[in-house]
């Protein structure tokens, strides 16, 4: 079994502790783990998705398939594993009942 160095240990610690903020800095992931859809997606593209609703009375925050709560950020049952914006919409929104 290959041994690592204490030097390179302590090196890949600390490259693993930079690279944590800065994820969080490009808005690469947030905080429920998942990525932001990105409307480019082909699901996304499909069903129109935008980031910026056209629409101020409709949005994702009151889409029946939004489950972030009040987060900026959270889960929709039509992209699942991907995060997407209480401010966005796409053509499935539905009334929050
Ligand atoms: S179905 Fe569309 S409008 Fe509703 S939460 Fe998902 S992405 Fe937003």
């Amino acid at each position: 079994m290959k041994e690592i160095s204490r030097r390179k240990m302590l090196g890949l610690t600390a490259a693993t502790a930079a690279a944590i903020p800065l994820a969080a800095l490009t808005g690469s992931a947030v905080a429920g783990g998942h990525a932001k859809l990105d409307p480019n997606d082909a699901q996304a593209k499909a069903l129109s998705y935008t980031h910026e609703s056209p629409d101020a009375a409709k949005n994702c925050a009151n889409c029946q398939l939004y489950t972030g709560g009040d987060a900026e950020w959270g889960p929709c049952a039509i992209f699942p594993g991907k995060e997407v914006a209480a401010k966005g919409w796409c053509s499935a929104w539905v009334a929050k009942s």
